[in-house]
């Protein structure tokens, strides 16, 4: 089947190539992300491949079966920038990666931590100016510290069961608590604000949905505790970014890891070096010594770019034989509570 693959740089390439050669698809590899403005580049190819930072909005959709897609598959597993009500109402089926390797990403969540708490990105700048110094780089131990995931699915509980490695104590929030889980691993499943009011590192691994936008805002940060580490890998949206830059300005947050930005899009994924930088939140983001900010790369490991490239592969080959969408994303099963 014809692919119209958007948003693509090399790294996807090679691993959609190499999946390919089982499967035989026609890929066609795009640099724009997709938009209702570059829809009409797939007219032609009966199914799309898009990543997170595109937007599928309603014209988005409609230039796209205009052009006779049929099918839009995500090599993703969030599906947030997909507006799947206009997908269903157009009949254009969504599938998505719904896991391709939670370890990529929950490890990345403990190297931010890590990071910062130690200060290694500040330490390697040092050692490279011969500055062997040691004044403010005083980190904590983690073992003993109180880590509350909030969001325990596929990646927040790897991230738990890598800081109960550390000998942390773990909190954990979620509208489907997992008992086994807090049996196995000593977790203690609280309210939201519990876990705010008692966590020295918060790390974020609910998706993006209307009941999360903006989860951690002033009043979160407020609630927490002074002192604490504030990680987000899963998507922008989940921190209000000028709350979080008030809160580290008065230094009641010690320190944010952050993997996503709520205004990434057009930014993220590309080298804007050279660039002046237009979004003043994300450069005064940049400008804290204690924010570490990475351009939503926790995904990207060889392991995850191999298992997103061939179930994407697969979820369209499916499609292509008429057989059931296992991994279809349906507008009415968006996330609520079971
Ligand atoms: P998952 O569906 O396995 O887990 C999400 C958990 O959040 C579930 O246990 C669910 O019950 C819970 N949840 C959802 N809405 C909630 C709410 N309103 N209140 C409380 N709990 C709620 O998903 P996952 O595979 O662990 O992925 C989590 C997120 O990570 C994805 O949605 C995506 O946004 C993000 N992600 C980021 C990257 C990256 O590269 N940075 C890569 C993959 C995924």
């Amino acid at each position: 089947m014809k692919i119209a693959m958007f948003d693509t740089h090399r790294y996807d390439r090679e691993a959609f190539e190499e999946a390919n050669v089982r499967f035989g698809h026609e890929l066609s590899f795009l640099e724009p992300r997709l938009t209702k403005e570059t829809a009409t580049l797939a007219s032609g190819h009966p199914a799309v491949c898009s990543f997170v930072n595109d937007k599928l909005d309603l014209d988005a959709l409609q230039a796209l079966r205009a052009g006779g897609t049929r099918l839009v598959a995500l090599r993703s597993a969030g599906y947030n920038h997909v507006d799947l009500a206009a997908a269903a109402r157009l009949g254009l089926p969504v599938v998505r990666v719904p896991e391709y390797s939670p370890y990529a990403v929950a490890e990345h969540a403990v190297a931010l931590v890590l990071a910062l708490n130690r200060k290694i990105h500040r330490a390697h700048a040092r050692v490279r100016e011969w500055n062997f110094s040691l004044d403010g780089l005083v980190g904590f131990d983690l073992h003993g510290k109180t880590v509350g995931v909030v969001g325990t699915g596929r990646i927040g509980r790897v991230a738990a069961r890598i800081f109960q490695g550390f000998g942390c104590r773990l909190l954990g929030y979620d509208f489907r608590p997992d008992q086994g889980l807090a049996a196995e691993l000593g977790l203690t499943y609280v309210e939201l604000p519990e876990l705010f009011r008692q966590a020295d590192i918060v790390s974020l691994h609910v998706p993006l949905t209307p009941a999360t936008h903006h989860v951690i805002d002033a009043a979160a940060l407020a609630s927490m505790k002074p002192g604490v580490l504030v990680v987000n890998t899963s998507r922008g949206a989940l921190i209000d970014s000028r709350a979080l830059i008030k809160a580290l300005k008065s230094g009641h947050v010690a320190g944010a890891g952050l993997d996503v930005y709520e205004e990434e899009e057009g930014i993220f994924f590309q080298d804007l070096s050279g660039k002046v930088l237009q979004d003043d939140v994300l450069a005064r983001l940049l400008s804290f010594p204690n924010v570490l900010i990475t351009a939503h790369q926790a995904f990207l490991t060889k392991e995850a770019l191999a298992n997103i490239a061939q179930v994407t592969l697969a979820n369209i080959s499916a499609f292509e034989k008429g057989q059931p969408l296992e991994n279809e994303v349906r507008a009415e099963e968006v996330l609520r509570p079971r």
